[in-house]
């Protein structure tokens, strides 16, 4: 049993991707208080295996499914993880480190040093387990099996195991002090604890909480402590403005107390647009979920790089269990476009290449004996390629996510360089919030390095 308070060096809120890393790093010489609102991978077996990836999406009719979905005010169906792991508990598993702009791009002074042994410590905790294709296509060269963010083509790591079995980032925590660290499960943090100092700037002092059976309670940092935030891109922002730090006028109009006044709270907020073409295979393949990758100079296929769009989150409720209203402007921004329009040329030079010959529809098939033809699930790409109002069109009505969703509480705007909340001590955010890029191919390898490395970079000993 918890005490109902007692005081710790960190308190961290969210048992996601980036916030196990952090708070098994901090055990190691704090106390520590992690407080995730959801319950543990085990309780849901089809979080399990690579099999359960699809049935983990859809059952999520209870309020306590590891799942939770959402849909943007586009209209686009989204999800979210809501157990210990966060959305690397529920991910399609594919790893892969940040391309090297990235850290540029972050507005983080990163060691680099640091980062590579983060990522080495990320990766000694789990085994990391259709390119011609992509090869025919030109983009090359071959690579072979990498986690580093290659340009050609590579056959990436996974979070599965050969044996199928999931690793996230809950996995980190065997690395945690068993004697320092406090993990509480289905603990959500309604707002964060905020003093105001005789200076009159605020300081973070705890967090009320409640449990499973709606019941409340405080947990509060020692002098010195810290606040940290790994609520990730929707659940951070939420709180912050549920504890009153984002725009006055928007908080006054939902009657939240304002501590401090930030305009920037809850905007900036992007996902990487997800534009497939899906067709039927004429006999039924293996399931199995992304293994390759192509990273052609000039776009990607599948995921819109950046994106240069972006949209906002506001709150749908006064309850912190309620996922934000989201919107994220897909397209707005015309390069974002362009980068799907170029992307789609290559996915439709793939699928024309000789070695997809084998998916299309054997001859008797096709209609009045003609050529053999795929047979595609949603919208075919338009017959001419080289319309471009055409093919912009085929990406703004086809949309979907590939659940890389980011930013609400950006370095720079929200939290300075050393991701401290602006206008507020003792409080930090650290998760995808706080990028105004995704990393690399796929995120989660680069906030697990995060979570890790981040107290090295910025959180000073408290002894
Ligand atoms: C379906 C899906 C497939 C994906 N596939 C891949 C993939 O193959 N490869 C890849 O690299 N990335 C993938 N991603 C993206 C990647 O998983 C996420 O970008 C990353 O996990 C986000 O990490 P985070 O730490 O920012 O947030 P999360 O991991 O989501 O962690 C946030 C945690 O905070 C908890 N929380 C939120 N609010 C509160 C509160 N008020 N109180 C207490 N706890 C709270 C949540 O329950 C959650 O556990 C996928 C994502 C999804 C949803």
């Amino acid at each position: 049993m918890f005490p109902a308070e007692a005081d710790y060096d960190y308190i961290v809120v969210g048992g996601g991707t980036a916030g196990c890393p952090l708070a098994a790093t901090l055990s190691v010489s704090h106390r520590v208080l992690l407080l995730e609102r959801g319950g543990a991978p085990q309780e849901f077996p089809s979080l399990a295996s690579q099999d359960g990836f699809l049935q983990t999406l859809v059952d999520t009719d209870s309020s306590d499914s590891p799942a939770q979905t959402f849909v943007s005010q586009e209209g686009v169906p989204n999800a979210r993880g809501r157990v210990l792991g966060g959305s690397s508990t529920i991910n399609a598993g594919f790893y892969s480190r940040a391309h090297p702009g990235f850290f540029s791009a972050s507005g983080i002074s990163w060691d680099m040093a640091l980062v590579n042994d983060s990522f080495d410590w990320v990766e000694r905790s789990w085994q990391s387990a259709v390119r011609d294709g992509l090869l025919e296509a030109n983009v090359t060269p071959y690579n072979g099996f990498s986690v580093h963010h290659l340009p050609g083509t590579k056959i990436g790591a996974s979070t599965f195991d050969s044996s199928g079995r999931r690793h996230s980032a809950a996995d980190l925590l065997n690395f945690a002090s068993a004697d320092n660290i406090r993990v509480a499960l289905r603990a959500s943090v309604d707002r964060i604890l905020l003093r105001r100092r005789r200076s009159q700037s605020m300081l973070a002092i705890g967090v009320v909480y409640s449990d499973r059976y709606g019941r409340h309670h405080h947990a509060m940092t020692r002098p010195g402590g810290e606040v940290i935030i790994s609520a990730g891109t929707l659940g951070s922002p939420q709180l912050l403005l549920l504890s009153g730090i984002g725009p006055r006028p928007y908080l006054s109009s939902w009657g939240i107390p304002v501590a401090v006044h930030n305009p920037n709270v809850g905007q900036f907020l992007y996902d990487n647009p997800r534009n497939g073409i899906s067709i039927v295979p004429p006999t039924p393949l293996d399931h199995s979920l992304i293994q390759v990758v192509g990273i052609p100079s000039d776009g990607l296929i599948e995921k819109v790089p950046g994106p240069s769009s972006f949209g906002y989150l506001r709150l749908a409720s006064l309850n912190v269990r309620d996922t934000p209203l989201v919107r994220f402007n897909y397209f707005s921004n015309p390069d974002d476009l362009t980068r799907c329009v170029a992307g789609l040329r290559r996915a439709a030079q793939v699928i024309e290449s000789r070695s997809m010959n084998e998916f299309r529809l054997p001859e008797w098939w096709a209609a009045g004996g003609g050529p053999r033809e795929f047979r595609y699930v949603g919208a075919p790409l338009p017959a001419n390629r080289s319309n471009y109002a055409a093919m912009a069109d085929f990406c703004r009505q086809n949309v979907a996510t590939i659940w890389h969703y980011h930013g609400g509480c950006l370095v720079g705007k929200v939290v300075d360089a050393e991701l401290r909340v602006m206008g507020v001590g003792s409080l930090r955010v650290v998760d995808g919030s706080i990028f105004s890029v995704s990393p690399g191919t796929n995120p989660q390898a680069t906030l697990m390095m995060m979570g890790r490395s981040v107290s090295d970079l910025f959180i000073y000993s408290l002894i």
